[in-house]
């Protein structure tokens, strides 16, 4: 016996969300972005099951593209940040890591470096999220004064990345688009699109598009999308009943008392907690699948343990299968009662849980 609490991945769901993104934009290069342990999913796992699809994969450090290539990963692999220092650009020149350059000390670290092979860079613009990224005043001096380092590889990527591509009314990302248009070098390959951008900016393809989100089968926006809508969850985040037991109206339930009882209720505990990745600030009512029903959530989040109200339906028994998120529960919509994005509950899930891959 073991404790019933898991994420339960299915690589079937993962491939089809990835050819979704091919096929949306044939003509481009899909690089599955893995960073953050692949949203939750298991980076090593998740790269496997694409390693015979995919011709490179995006890793936000050295140390989580290290951990891909000691698991056998052969593609190359897109450091989001570049490397850190000059020991970092010999480990990448070797390993065959593909380093972003983001301001001029990145670029400087690249022409004074000593390396065994040259480097194969992709140079970030900012055209409008204003994080990283060189001025577009000033790209093609940085893309020339790259372009003739015995340390770079050709050829150079240009790329940027959306701030609101999420926001289906919004004009920034065509603004952003269209900066990038003007400033970025003709002789370059380009790369503009994360998920958002891949469902509903076709404006945004370029040589290489960069999914991350859709990949892991949640949509990026708040309301339906077509193309997002053909997503399919890859996370099944699963618990059970570990205790049942009625209250009388007055009754209040878990930590802080910070839920009291109407009526004549019946509590279903549940093994899984914020230990578990499920968030604490979670609010009463946010619904938990019990055998497929949607019950609310009452009472504080434990760090092992939740409370749900089942009193609408007698036939909850132990031992019954919760799902906190999965197919029947977007992730997104139990974010929406935490005050948080879909993508912070999935990257934060620890270690603790076991992912068991189908
Ligand atoms: C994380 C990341 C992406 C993927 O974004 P999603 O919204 O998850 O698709 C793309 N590009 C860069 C530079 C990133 O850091």
């Amino acid at each position: 016996m073991s404790r019933p609490t898991r994420a339960v991945i299915d690589l079937q769901a993962l491939r089809h969300n990835y050819q979704l993104a091919q096929s949306l934009a044939p003509d481009s290069k899909t690089m599955p972005m893995v960073k953050a342990n692949a949203y939750g999913h298991g980076a090593v796992k998740v790269s496997q099951a694409l390693s015979d699809i995919a011709p490179a994969f995006g890793v936000a450090c050295i140390e989580e593209a290290l951990e891909l290539r000691s698991a056998g990963i052969k593609q190359p692999i897109l450091l989001l940040e570049g490397a850190f220092d000059a020991a970092e650009l010999k480990v990448a020149a070797t390993k065959g890591f593909w380093v972003m350059v983001e301001n001029h000390q990145q670029k400087q670290a690249i022409i004074d470096a000593d390396l065994a092979l040259p480097l194969t860079v992709w140079l970030g613009v900012d055209t409008g999220m204003h994080r990283l990224g060189f001025h577009s005043d000033e790209i093609n001096e940085v893309y020339k004064t790259l372009n003739s380092s015995r340390n770079v590889s050709q050829p150079i990527v240009v790329t940027s990345h959306f701030a609101c591509a999420d926001d289906l009314h919004s004009d920034a990302t065509a603004k952003q688009i269209a900066t990038f248009k003007v400033c970025a070098p003709v002789a370059a390959m380009q790369s503009l699109a994360n998920s958002a951008a891949i469902l509903a900016w076709p404006k945004a393809q370029r040589e290489w598009q960069r999914p991350g989100y859709m990949l892991y089968g949640n949509s990026p926006f708040a309301g339906p999308q077509e193309n997002a809508d053909k997503l399919k969850p890859v996370m099944s985040f699963e618990s059970a009943v570990i205790s049942l037991r009625s209250i009388a109206a007055g009754e209040s339930v878990g930590y802080t008392a910070n839920w009291t009882a109407e009526r004549d209720s019946t509590i279903a505990t549940i093994t899984v907690g914020y230990g578990d990745g499920y968030p604490r600030n979670a609010s009463n009512g946010t619904p938990v699948l019990i055998n497929g029903v949607r019950y609310p959530l009452v009472g504080r989040v434990s760090m092992d343990m939740i409370t749900v109200d089942v009193t609408e339906l007698s036939d909850v028994a132990i031992g019954d299968k919760a799902v906190l998120w999965g197919p029947e529960l977007p992730v997104n919509e139990v974010a929406s009662y935490c005050g948080t994005i879909g993508y912070e509950l999935l990257t934060r899930m620890p270690g603790r849980v076991p992912r068991i891959y189908l």
